[in-house]
């Protein structure tokens, strides 16, 4: 499965890192002033170790240009840096002499599991807060006598693990609030239909599988009939019940595979492959009419889609065949309400071009009012 961090695409607007990228190469430069102290004080580090600093000091140099090079790294180079980044800083740790400088660079190793919690998958955080809890106890062990070996090796893991559990916790209830949101911004709160906004990535899927299938797509307008008096008559509250009425209706009589919105008002489109919405209209008459206490008129378009020619955008698309749909929806309403009418053409120009080329353009159906 994969996860959210990977779903969610970066805005484009965002910088060249994310935030993870950040972290290391900020963290990466905290290696620097060890090599400048260790030849500055020899005794720094235990004797004969410099050369070992100094691969640790290229190896972080390498981490920093490579990460400002590609901006965002991917999980796997996060991964192979990271690793890479603790094992230097808990060699670092063991090359200081003196215990206390070491336990202070032993600290360092809660970075990369909590540079992971921001912003990787479970698995990532997982293995590297694992790999950084074992360096820690490791080198605590190693670096303390007695029963006190125990209480640093403790206080070293829980150094590491809490702000890496933290940084997930917080980050799940951002997750969950986001997703909350996205819901909320592409719902309409009386119906709990999609929205026009929530139902563009369906319709998009929806364009693209008419094309790569060769078929034709039908849009409907679905419009209350005198509505307003609804409202005058029975009061808002009733004319909210209606609408929920309405959409019940229309989206038990959809197919799974098209996709039915509240476009606001008392208006609601319906788009499908034009094979998996034959006859749809006249049971969508049907269903309010019966279950409902009011009626609906219904204005129809079709595009044919021919492959190849898919090359305009999904909001132009839409607002096409909606154009189109509209135009027979005032037939209908004209016409007497409670019907349906066909649009006479297709109305999608799908080279995006200004010339339709006529044999493209054919009228699908005809006027069934
Ligand atoms: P027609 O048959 O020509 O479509 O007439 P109509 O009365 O249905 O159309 P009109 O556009 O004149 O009126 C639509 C009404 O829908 C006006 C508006 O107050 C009402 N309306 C829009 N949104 C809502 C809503 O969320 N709840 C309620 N109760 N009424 C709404
Ligand atoms: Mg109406
Ligand atoms: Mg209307």
């Amino acid at each position: 499965m994969t996860r959210r961090a990977d779903r969610r695409p970066r805005p484009e607007n965002e910088s060249h890192f994310d935030t993870r990228s950040k972290g290391v190469i900020f963290s990466a430069g905290g290696a620097l002033p060890l090599l400048l102290i260790a030849v500055l004080e020899p005794t720094f580090l235990r004797p004969g170790t410099l050369p070992i600093l100094v691969g640790i000091v290229v190896f972080t140099l390498v981490t920093v240009a490579f990460t400002v090079r590609v901006g965002t790294l991917t999980d796997r180079q996060f991964t192979v840096l990271g690793s890479g980044g603790m094992f230097g800083v808990a060699v670092c740790a063991f090359l200081i002499a003196d215990p206390s400088g070491a336990r202070a660079v032993t600290a360092m190793l809660a970075v990369v599991p909590a540079l992971a919690a921001s912003g990787s998958p479970r698995r990532v955080t997982l293995s590297l807060t694992g790999t950084a809890v074992v360096f820690a106890a490791a080198l605590s062990i190693i670096g303390a006598e007695g029963v006190v070996r125990y209480v640093a090796a403790g206080a070293a893991v829980t150094t590491v693990i809490v702000p890496a559990l933290l940084i997930a916790a917080m980050r799940t209830s951002l997750e969950s609030v986001t997703d909350r949101l996205e819901m909320l911004a592409n719902t309409d709160p009386l119906t709990g239909l999609l929205n026009r906004r929530g139902m563009l990535p369906r319709v998009e899927a929806l364009l693209a599988e008419a094309c790569a299938a060769r078929t034709a797509i039908a849009v409907s307008l679905v419009d209350v009939d005198h509505f307003k008096s609804v409202n005058d008559t029975r009061g808002h509250a009733a004319g909210d019940g209606v609408l929920t009425a309405v959409a019940e209706a229309i989206a038990n009589e959809v197919p799974s595979d098209a996709v039915v919105a509240r476009l606001g008002g008392e208006e609601f489109l319906v788009l499908g492959l034009a094979r998996s919405v034959t006859g749809l209209e006249e049971r969508i008459l049907d269903a309010v009419r019966t279950s409902c206490n009011v009626t609906v008129s219904i204005g129809v378009a079709q595009a044919d889609v021919r492959p190849g020619t898919f090359d305009v955008d999904v909001e132009t698309t839409l607002d096409r065949l909606t154009y189109a749909a509209d135009r027979a929806l005032y037939t209908a309403k004209t016409a007497g309400r409670d019907r349906v009418a066909f649009a006479l053409e297709d109305p999608v120009d799908w080279t995006g071009g200004a010339a339709a080329r006529r044999d493209r353009v054919e009228p699908l159906r005809r006027h069934a009012s």
